[in-house]
C-alpha cells in the first residue's frame, strides 16, 4: 500500500482550482494526470525577456515585452492562422499569430484600439514582424514581466504558459513532508538541496543542482526497484526446462544459424535448465535475427514438456509471428495458435481450452495471453518481442501466470546506449545477436530535398513497375495524432491517385479488420506500395520490400530512424532509402541525417544520438518513450546513473529489506517514480 505521506501527490490534477473536464485532456496529453506529474513537469528553460519602447529596439529571435494597440482582426479561410495586427507607439505594425483553437483566445485578449503588454518572441514572416502566441498579453504590470527569469514549459494545445505556472505553483503548495533517501554525506558531498526545496527550485531556476537531485533520485528508485526484482526472482522456484532435442531436430530452416544466434541459443538452453527462472534479454538489431532464436527456446520448452507463450507489442506483429512461427514449426509437428483482443465467441473458447489442457504448445498474442481468463496447463516460457514497448510492471504480471514462475526471455531491436542498458534492463542477464545473417546488402541511404517529391514518386514508380515493393512512412510530428493521421491520409489519397489499387494505408486508428486487411495484402505481395504512420517502425517483416520513403525525416530521432530502415534490407536484394528533409533543418538534423547516410550500425547510432542530444539544450530535450524516466535527462542519466547504481546496491547489501529508516524512505522514493513494483516484490520477505 502506498503511504499515506504520498496521497496528497496522487490525486488527480482536477483536484487542483481551476482543472476541469476541459482542461484534464490537455493535460493528458502531457502525461499529467496526478498532481505528482504537475510537480515533475519541470521547464524545459527559461526565458528572461527584455521590455522595449518600440519594435525597432527588439532584434528577430529575441524574447520582448512591448505595448501594443490591436488595430485589425483577420482570420484566414481554411487552415490558415488567425491574425491580429497590432501597432506600437511608433506606428510599427506587427501580427500576433495565432495557430488553431488558440484563435478564440485572441479574440478575448486584443480588443481593437486597446493598449496591451504583449510578451514573446519577435521573429519575422515575410517582410512582417510577428510574435507567435504570444506566452503573455496582460493590461498593466507588463513592465515587471522582464526581470524574471521565467520558466517555459512543455505544451499541449489548449493550455498556455501562466497556466501552467499556476498550477505548478499550487501542486508545490501541497508537497508533503519526506524523510531523505539520499545518504547525507552524499548529499553534502554534492551540495544538493532537499527534496521539497529541489522541486521548487527547479520550477524557478536554471541552476544543475536541483534538477541533478531530482534525476538522481528517479535513478535511484530505477536501479532499486530493478534489483529487488532481481532479488526477488533469485529466491523464486521455477521449473527447470531440458529439451532432447525431439522437436528441434525435426526444423528444417531455409538458412543456418548465424554464430551469434548459437551462442545465444545455448545461453538461454543453460538458463532454462536452472531451477531459478530465467531472465535473460536478447538484443540484436533489427534483422538480426531474433525470432528464430524465440523459436528455439519455445522448442525446449515444448520437448521439456511445458507450454511457451509469445507476447507481441502490436495486433500485427502478433499476427505476423503466428505467420512465421506457424510455418517454421509445422515440421515439428508442434502446435502453435494466435491469441487475440479481437478473438470473441467459439475461436477464443477452443483456444483457451487448447491452453488448459495443454493441447496448444506455443501461443502467440497481444497481452490478451495473459488476461486473468487465460489458463495453461504449464505455461515455462514467456517471449516478450519489441521488450521496450512493455514496462517492468507488466513483464512481473506475466510472471505470475503459471503456478512456478516461467521463465522469461525479453527480445529488443532498440540499440540502447551501453548507459541506458543498465538503467533498463539491469536486472536482467542479456544475450547480443551482434552478427548479422549473411548476404546483407548495405541500404542505399539518400537525403533528398521535399522539392522532389515529384521525382521521388517516379522513382517509386519505376520501382513498383520491375515488381518490387515500398514502404512510405509519414510521420507523427505534431501534438495532434488526428492531424497526423489526416496528413497520412492526404498522402495515401495521392498515392492512390497515381498507383490505384497497388497502394495501401495503415495508422493506428483504423478499424482492426482494415489493419489487417491491408497489411496482409502487401505482405502477400498483391499490393506494392504501404503507405503509413509509424506503426510500422516495430518488427514488420516484408523482405520483398526494398525501398522505403521517410517523409520530414529531419524530424526524427537517429534512433527511430534506424528502427524503420530496419524495414527494407531485409532479403538478398538490394534496398534503398530515401530520407526526405524539409527546406529548414537545424544544424543537429542536419547531422542525424548524415550519419543516417553514413552507418547502419545500431548501436553507433544509438551512442551518437546520445551525444547530439546530450550536446543539445541547456536543459536537455526530453522525448517521451526514449527512457523509462521522467524527469532525467539523457545526459544526466549517462553522468548520473554510474552512482546512483553504486548507492542502490549499497543499500540492498545494508538493508535489502528495506525495513530501516533509509529503507523506509527508499520505499517512499519508489512509490514516487512509480517504481512501486519493486516493494511488491518485497512481500514475499
Ligand atoms: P529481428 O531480429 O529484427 O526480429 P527477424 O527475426 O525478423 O529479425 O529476421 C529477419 C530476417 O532474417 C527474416 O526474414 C529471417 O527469416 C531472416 N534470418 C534470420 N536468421 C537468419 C540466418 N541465420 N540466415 C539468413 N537469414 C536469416
Ligand atoms: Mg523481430
Amino acid at each position: 500500500m502506498r503511504p499515506e505521506a504520498l496521497n496528497p501527490l496522487f490525486v488527480e490534477t482536477e483536484a487542483l482550482e481551476g482543472v476541469g473536464p476541459k482542461l484534464r485532456k490537455p493535460l493528458e496529453k502531457l502525461g499529467l494526470s496526478r498532481v505528482r506529474d504537475i510537480i515533475f513537469h519541470l521547464p524545459e528553460r527559461f526565458v528572461t525577456r527584455r521590455a522595449i519602447a518600440d519594435l525597432d529596439a527588439g532584434s528577430e529571435g529575441e524574447q520582448i515585452i512591448v505595448a501594443l494597440t490591436p488595430i485589425e482582426h483577420r482570420s484566414s479561410s481554411g487552415r490558415g492562422p488567425y491574425r491580429v495586427l497590432a501597432q506600437d507607439e511608433a506606428g510599427n505594425v506587427c501580427s500576433l499569430t495565432y495557430f488553431g483553437r488558440a484563435s478564440f483566445s485572441a479574440k478575448k485578449l486584443l480588443p481593437v484600439g486597446e493598449k496591451r503588454w504583449v510578451a514573446g518572441r519577435l521573429d519575422r514572416y515575410g517582410d512582417i514582424l510577428q510574435i507567435v502566441h504570444p506566452d503573455h498579453v496582460v493590461e498593466d504590470g507588463g513592465d515587471t514581466l522582464g526581470r524574471l527569469s521565467e520558466p517555459v514549459y512543455r505544451l499541449s494545445e489548449g493550455l498556455t504558459q501562466p497556466k501552467v505556472a499556476g498550477l505548478v505553483e499550487q501542486a508545490l503548495a501541497r508537497l508533503p513532508e519526506m524523510p531523505e533517501w539520499i545518504e547525507r554525506a552524499q548529499l553534502a558531498k554534492e551540495g544538493w538541496p532537499d527534496w521539497a526545496d529541489a522541486l521548487r527550485a527547479a520550477h524557478k531556476s536554471e541552476d544543475a543542482g536541483p534538477r541533478d537531485r531530482l534525476a538522481y533520485d528517479e535513478l535511484l528508485a530505477n536501479s532499486l526497484a530493478l534489483m529487488l526484482v532481481r532479488a526477488d526472482n533469485r529466491a523464486r522456484k521455477g521449473q527447470p526446462l531440458r529439451g532432447d532435442g525431439s522437436y528441434r531436430g525435426k526444423l528444417q530452416l531455409p538458412f543456418p544459424l548465424t554464430g551469434a544466434q548459437t551462442r545465444s541459443i545455448a545461453e538461454i538452453e543453460g538458463d532454462l535448465q536452472q531451477e531459478a527462472p530465467m531472465l535473460r534479454l536478447l538484443q540484436g538489431d533489427v534483422g538480426a535475427g531474433k525470432t528464430v532464436v524465440a523459436l528455439e527456446a519455445m522448442l525446449i520448452a515444448v520437448e521439456a514438456g511445458a507450454q511457451a507463450a509469445m507476447l507481441a507489442p502490436t495486433e500485427i506483429l502478433a499476427r505476423q509471428h503466428y505467420e512465421t512461427l506457424r510455418t517454421m514449426a509445422a515440421p515439428t509437428g508442434a502446435q502453435v495458435a494466435l491469441l487475440t483482443g479481437r478473438d470473441k465467441g467459439r475461436a477464443r473458447e477452443s483456444i483457451l481450452m487448447g491452453l488448459m489442457d495443454g493441447s496448444i504448445q506455443i501461443v502467440v498474442g497481444t497481452h490478451a495471453i495473459f488476461q486473468d481468463t487465460v489458463n495453461y496447463r504449464n505455461l515455462g516460457l514467456v517471449v516478450i518481442d519489441e521488450q521496450h514497448r512493455f514496462g517492468v510492471a507488466q513483464r512481473l504480471m506475466l510472471a505470475s501466470k503459471g503456478r512456478r514462475t516461467p521463465h522469461t526471455l525479453a527480445m529488443t531491436a532498440t540499440p540502447i546506449p551501453r548507459t541506458l542498458t543498465l538503467a533498463q534492463y539491469g536486472e536482467m542477464d542479456v544475450s547480443r545477436l551482434d552478427e548479422m545473417p549473411p548476404g546483407r546488402q548495405a541500404i542505399d541511404t539518400r537525403v533528398v530535398a521535399q522539392e522532389r517529391l515529384p521525382d521521388v514518386v517516379e522513382a517509386v514508380g519505376r520501382h513498383v513497375a520491375s515488381g518490387q515493393q515500398a514502404y512510405w512512412v509519414c510521420p507523427m510530428v505534431r501534438d495532434n495524432e488526428t492531424d497526423d493521421i489526416a496528413a497520412a491520409e492526404a498522402r495515401y489519397a495521392s498515392l492512390h491517385e497515381r498507383f490505384g489499387e497497388d497502394v495501401v494505408l495503415v495508422h493506428g486508428q483504423l478499424k482492426p479488420e482494415m489493419k489487417d486487411a491491408a497489411m496482409e495484402r502487401f505482405a502477400s505481395g498483391a499490393a506494392k506500395l504501404l503507405v503509413a504512420t509509424t506503426v510500422i517502425e516495430v518488427g514488420v517483416d516484408v523482405p520483398a520490400s526494398t525501398l522505403m520513403v521517410i517523409e520530414q525525416a529531419e524530424r526524427f530521432g537517429l534512433a527511430q530512424l534506424h528502427q524503420l530502415r530496419g524495414r527494407v534490407g531485409r532479403g538478398s536484394e538490394k534496398s534503398t532509402c530515401l530520407l526526405l528533409r524539409g527546406s529548414t533543418m537545424s544544424e543537429t538534423a542536419r547531422e542525424r541525417l548524415a550519419l543516417m547516410r553514413e552507418t547502419q550500425d545500431g548501436f553507433l547510432l544509438a551512442e551518437e544520438d546520445l551525444r547530439l542530444r546530450g550536446g543539445g539544450e541547456l536543459l536537455g530535450t526530453r522525448q517521451s518513450g526514449d527512457t523509462p524516466f521522467r524527469v532525467a535527462t539523457l545526459e544526466q542519466i549517462t553522468r548520473l546513473l554510474p552512482l546512483a547504481h553504486d548507492d542502490a546496491r549499497l543499500l540492498m547489501e545494508r538493508d535489502g529489506g528495506l525495513s530501516g529508516p533509509r529503507g523506509e524512505a527508499a520505499r517512499m522514493l519508489l512509490y514516487l517514480f512509480d517504481r512501486d513494483w519493486g516493494v511488491q516484490m518485497l512481500r514475499g520477505g
